[in-house]
C-alpha cells in the first residue's frame, strides 16, 4: 500500500494488517494465558503516516520543513528511529525525552525543545548542544539572554505565543483558550508590543511558535492560530526592518478519527487548508516546523488482552480482560471524551463472529469504574477470547500508568511479509522485580 492509495482501500488494508497481526500473535504465543496483554504496533501503517506528512506538505510549498515527531505521544526509542528513518525530527519537552531522541539517533538540526518549564540547566544543555528552543515567557527568554551572552549558541530560538482564539470540545487539551498555560497571550493587553520589542532587542531570536490544536479542536480554528503567528511574523520583521524571523513552527494537534479505520482529517487536507487559509507562509520566505504527535501513531497501535473470565452481573454481560486503567487511563477516567473502539477475536485470534449482544469491557484493576467500554454491542466474548483495543498507538500503552502495580505490557511492531507476519520487540514485557525495584525495593528497611 502506498499514500497514493484511495482512502477506503488504505483503509481495508489496515484492518487486515490488524487482523493477521491478531492472528499470528496468538498463534506465535507472543499472546496467551501467560501473556495476556500485549501492544502491537503496525510498522507499515507508521510509515505510510510519516510519508503522508511529507508529501502533504512538500505538495504546498518548495520551503524547507521540518516535521519533528510530538515524542510524548509515543516515548519509544525504536518508533523514534523508525520515524527517522521517514525523515522526521523529534519535538522534546523534557530531559527524558530528549534522552530518547538522541538515543534514537535524532540529530540536534533535527530536534526542537518545547516545554513551559524548562530549567536552567535543559537550557544550557540545548544551546549547547544546538537544539532549536523554543521559549515559553519573557522569564524564560531572560534566562537565554544570560546564556547568550556568556555562550553564543547555534541554537535557533523561538518564542511561543498563544492566539487566545478558543477552546475545542476537550477543555484539558485545548492550549489556546484566553487563560492557557501556554506561551504569551497575544491579546493580553500590550502584549504584542512587548512580543516585537523582545525581537527587536534579540537579534537571535529568529522563530515564531505556536501550537493551537489538539485532539477536539477544528481544522479552521487551527488554521486561524496559524495565520496569527505568521502575520505575527511579518508584523515583527516589517518593525525590525529585516527578515528577522525566518521559521514558524506551527505545532501539532492533527485530530485523530476515533470511530472507524478511516484516516480523516488528512494531513493533505490540513495542508491545503493552511495554503489557502495563510498563502504567504508557504511562498518560500520561510521555512517551516511541525510538531505532529497524536495524528502520526494512534491509528497505528492495537492492545491485544485476553478475557481472563465472562461473567454476567445484574443481567449485563462482563468480559474480564487484561486491558484496563494502566494502558487507557484517559479513557477509564474521562470515557465521554475518550470512547475507543474494541474489536473481539476468539481464542484463536480470529475476528469473532456472531449476534451483537451488549457487555461491559473491563480491565483488570481494582475499582469499579475500569471500563473501557460500557454495554458496547459485540459478539459476546467468552473465556480465553481476545478482545483489540484499537487506535491506541498514541498516547495509550506508551503511557502506562501503574495502578495496582500492573506491569508495562510488551511492545512488538509488526510487518506483513510472504512468509507471514513478522514481530519485532520495542520494548519488553517489565519483569516483576522491575516493580519492585520501582517501588523502593534498594530501600525496605529505610523507614524503620
Ligand atoms: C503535545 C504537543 C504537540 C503534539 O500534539 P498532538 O495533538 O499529539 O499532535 C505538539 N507541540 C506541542 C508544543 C505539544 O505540547
Amino acid at each position: 500500500m502506498t499514500s497514493q492509495a484511495t482512502p477506503s482501500a488504505a483503509k481495508a488494508a489496515a484492518a487486515e494488517r490488524r487482523d493477521q497481526a491478531v492472528r499470528a500473535a496468538v498463534e506465535q504465543g507472543l499472546a496467551g494465558p501467560d501473556a495476556p496483554i500485549v501492544a502491537l504496533l503496525d510498522t507499515t501503517g507508521i510509515r505510510t503516516g510519516a510519508a503522508a506528512l511529507r508529501t502533504a506538505f512538500a505538495a504546498v510549498t518548495d520551503a524547507p520543513v521540518l516535521h519533528a515527531f510530538a515524542v510524548k505521544a509515543c516515548p519509544l526509542v525504536p518508533v523514534l528511529r523508525l520515524l527517522r528513518a521517514e525523515g522526521l525530527g523529534a519535538e522534546v519537552a523534557s530531559p527524558g525525552e530528549l534522552a530518547l531522541a538522541r538515543a534514537a539517533g535524532m540529530t540536534a538540526a533535527d530536534t526542537v525543545l518545547d516545554s513551559p518549564a524548562k530549567t536552567p540547566a535543559e537550557l544550557r544543555e540545548a544551546l549547547a548542544l544546538g537544539i532549536a528552543v523554543n521559549a515559553d515567557n519573557p522569564q524564560e527568554l531572560a534566562r537565554i539572554d544570560a546564556f547568550m551572552t556568556s555562550a553564543p549558541s547555534a541554537s535557533p530560538v523561538g518564542l511561543r505565543v498563544n492566539p487566545q482564539l478558543g477552546a475545542g470540545s476537550i477543555d484539558a487539551l485545548s492550549t489556546a483558550t484566553a487563560t492557557s498555560k501556554f506561551g504569551v497571550a497575544l491579546l493580553d493587553d500590550g502584549a504584542r508590543d512587548r512580543v516585537v520589542r523582545a525581537y527587536r532587542e534579540r537579534p537571535w531570536l529568529t522563530r515564531l511558535h505556536t501550537h493551537s490544536g489538539s485532539q477536539g479542536v477544528a481544522l479552521p480554528l487551527m488554521a486561524q492560530g496559524v495565520k496569527v503567528a505568521y502575520e505575527l511574523a511579518e508584523e515583527i520583521n516589517a518593525a525590525v526592518g529585516r527578515r528577522q524571523v525566518d521559521t514558524i513552527d506551527i505545532g501539532g494537534g492533527l485530530p485523530v478519527n476515533f470511530g472507524s479505520d478511516e484516516e480523516t482529517p488528512t494531513y493533505a487536507s490540513y495542508a491545503r487548508l493552511l495554503k489557502e487559509e495563510v498563502p504567504g507562509l508557504f511562498d518560500g520566505r520561510y521555512g517551516l516546523v511541525t510538531e505532529f504527535g497524536r495524528s502520526l501513531l494512534a491509528k497505528h497501535g492495537t492492545v491485544l488482552a485476553r478475557v481472563e473470565y465472562a461473567k454476567s452481573s445484574g443481567g449485563r454481560p462482563i468480559a474480564v480482560t487484561h486491558a484496563g486503567v494502566q494502558i487507557a487511563a484517559r479513557t477509564v477516567y474521562a470515557p465521554a471524551s475518550w470512547p475507543l473502539r474494541i474489536a473481539a477475536y476468539d481464542a484463536k485470534g480470529r475476528p469473532k463472529t456472531g449476534p451483537s449482544v451488549a457487555q461491559d469491557i473491563a480491565g483488570p484493576a481494582c475499582f469499579a469504574g475500569d471500563l473501557l467500554a460500557e454495554n458496547r454491542p459485540l459478539p459476546l466474548l467468552e473465556q480465553g477470547d481476545y478482545t483489540g483495543v484499537l487506535d491506541t498507538g498514541a498516547y495509550y500503552f506508551a503511557h502506562h500508568y501503574s495502578y495496582n502495580s500492573l506491569a508495562r505490557p510488551g511492545v512488538y511492531g509488526f510487518t506483513a511479509t510472504a512468509e507471514g507476519v513478522r514481530f519485532a520487540t520495542v520494548r519488553d514485557p517489565q519483569p516483576i522485580e522491575d516493580l519492585v525495584a520501582e517501588a523502593g525495593g534498594a530501600h525496605t528497611d529505610g523507614l524503620l
